[in-house]
This record gives structure tokens, C-alpha cells and sequence, in this order.
């Protein structure tokens, strides 16, 4: 890796990325030191990894692994454990640089995976414990080979009506600091239903809301969206703020960086809309 070389600072101080995946996950490049010395280019105060933990027993998605040193590993709490320690090491070392590091962990949510997910959290002292939802029914709907399987199988309405279920679950758990990139469904449905998507999930906002108060669960403003080509956050903006209104905490800035060169990534409009930057605006 060496495009991050080119990197150019964010021009405000205290920026924080909270969602990062190293290499550890298998879908992402780039080893803990590299994202490192890339937010220290790019200015940031924080950067808190959060790697895949997929364990569905019946999901389709990249097989529930993890990998280690570029070997595919099973996910399991005893696989990753080198994940921990190579994150607490690089705590220790980036401190002296002014970087702060922190550990957090995005766990894919999965029908009946609470029991699963407690056990995961309670491994390890978490920063950070993200609720990733990347499939309905099973199906990942945010991978390019699967999502037609998925879609295939419910009109627009239905797809949102179970993704937003799930949501209110995953909120009702407890479990998490926040749910990841809410609305992600919309990374592949944009194209795939060519139906207006905000009025969808509508009927569902009010409830959410409700849970993630209820459960003092956050929300994240995701900034990979204009990395997707769909030009918005997860979730968009209307349903941030609406969130905000109705008293959901939105904390933090997440850009889903897989590659270095993608850390803090359209983070200076971004923190317009959340509390824990310099220039964001406590509500
Ligand atoms: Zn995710
Ligand atoms: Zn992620």
C-alpha cells in the first residue's frame, strides 16, 4: 500500500473515524499500521477499527472468516485475539504520535444472534461494538454477487419492512454502541428498484427512534455512500436529522474505509452534522 501517501490533512483538529476496517477483515487492505500512519496524515485525532465478526451459521456471505496475517481463519472469539492485541500494541505506539486508538468491533447481526453477540462483547474490553445489518432473511444484500438473490425475492416495501424489523431488533438488543450505516440497503436497492425509496421507510422511522432512545444505542453518519456512487450518507441526511430531532444521539463519523487512502473520507462536510468534531455543533 503506499497510495495514502498522497493523503492530504483535514483542515480542522479532534476529527475521529469511528468505523475502519484493517486487514484483518477480508474484504479490506491495508494493516493496522498503514490506516495508522494514514489518519495521522490526514490529521485525525481518533481512529477506532471495527472489523468484520460474521458468524452467521447459515448466512451465504465470504464464509464467516477472518483473516490473520493474510491467512482465512474461522471467525471465533479465539481467531481474534490477534486482532485485539495488534490493536492494543498500536494504542500504545500511536499515543506517543498524538493518534488515539481504539478497539471496536462491527458484529453482522443475524436472526436469534443476541446470546452470540453478548458472548463476542464480553471477550474483550470494546471501545466500541458496532451492529453491522448486511442481510435479510440470510441473504447479504451488500454484496455485488448476492444482492439479486436477495432483492429477488420481495416487492421495494418488503425489503425495507425487514430490513427496518431487523433494525428495531438490533436496537431493542442493547447490545450495541450504535447500528452501522442505517439505510445500507440503499447501496444496491437504488438501482435495483427504480421506486422512491424515502416514502418506504416512513412507517418505520418513528419506532426506531423510540428503541434507539429507549437503549441509548447511537447512530453513525457513514460517509462510504459517496464512495458508492449513491450520493448520500447511510443513512441520508432527512433521517439524520430527524433523528437528532427526536432525540437520537448521532456520535460519530464513520467512513467504512477497506484501503488507507479511504480514512476520514468526506469528513470535512460530514462534521457538520455530528457533535464530537471541532467544527460540529452540539445540540
Ligand atoms: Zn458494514
Ligand atoms: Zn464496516
Amino acid at each position: 500500500m503506499s497510495d495514502f501517501q498522497e493523503l492530504e490533512p483535514i483542515h480542522f483538529e479532534g476529527a475521529m473515524d469511528y468505523h475502519v476496517h484493517c486487514d484483518y477483515s477480508i474484504d479490506a487492505v491495508g494493516t493496522i499500521d498503514e490506516y495508522c500512519e494514514a489518519a495521522l496524515k490526514r490529521n485525525l485525532a481518533e481512529i477506532c477499527f471495527t472489523t468484520h465478526y460474521d458468524c452467521n451459521p447459515v448466512g451465504d456471505c465470504q464464509g464467516n472468516l477472518i483473516s490473520i496475517k493474510g491467512e482465512h481463519k474461522t471467525t471465533s472469539i479465539e481467531n481474534l485475539k490477534p486482532y485485539v492485541e495488534d490493536v492494543r500494541k498500536a494504542a500504545e505506539k500511536y499515543n506517543l504520535r498524538g493518534l488515539s486508538v481504539k478497539l471496536g468491533l462491527e458484529f453482522g447481526w443475524f436472526d436469534n444472534c443476541q446470546e452470540t453477540a453478548q458472548k463476542v462483547k464480553d471477550a474483550f474490553a470494546f471501545d466500541y461494538f458496532l451492529c453491522g445489518i448486511h442481510e435479510i432473511e440470510n441473504i447479504c444484500f451488500c454484496c455485488r454477487s448476492t444482492y439479486q438473490k436477495c432483492f429477488d425475492r420481495y416487492s421495494l416495501e418488503q425489503m425495507v419492512e425487514k430490513y427496518f424489523q431487523t433494525a428495531i431488533k438490533a436496537s431493542d438488543s442493547g447490545l450495541f454502541d450504535t447500528i452501522a450505516h442505517l439505510e445500507y440497503y440503499i447501496k444496491y436497492a437504488k438501482n435495483y428498484y427504480k421506486e422512491n425509496l424515502d416514502n418506504a421507510y416512513e412507517p418505520y422511522l418513528e419506532e426506531l427512534f423510540k428503541s434507539l432512545i429507549a437503549t441509548e444505542t447511537t447512530l453513525e453518519i457513514n460517509t462510504a455512500g459517496y464512495r458508492h456512487g449513491v450520493n448520500q450518507y447511510y443513512p441520508n441526511i432527512k433521517i439524520i436529522n430527524r433523528a437528532k430531532k427526536a432525540g437520537v444521539h448521532v456520535q460519530f463519523l464513520g467512513s467504512d474505509a477497506h484501503r488507507p487512502q479511504d480514512i476520514g473520507f468526506d469528513f470535512e462536510i460530514a462534521a457538520s452534522f455530528v457533535p464530537n468534531t471541532i467544527t460540529g455543533t452540539e445540540e
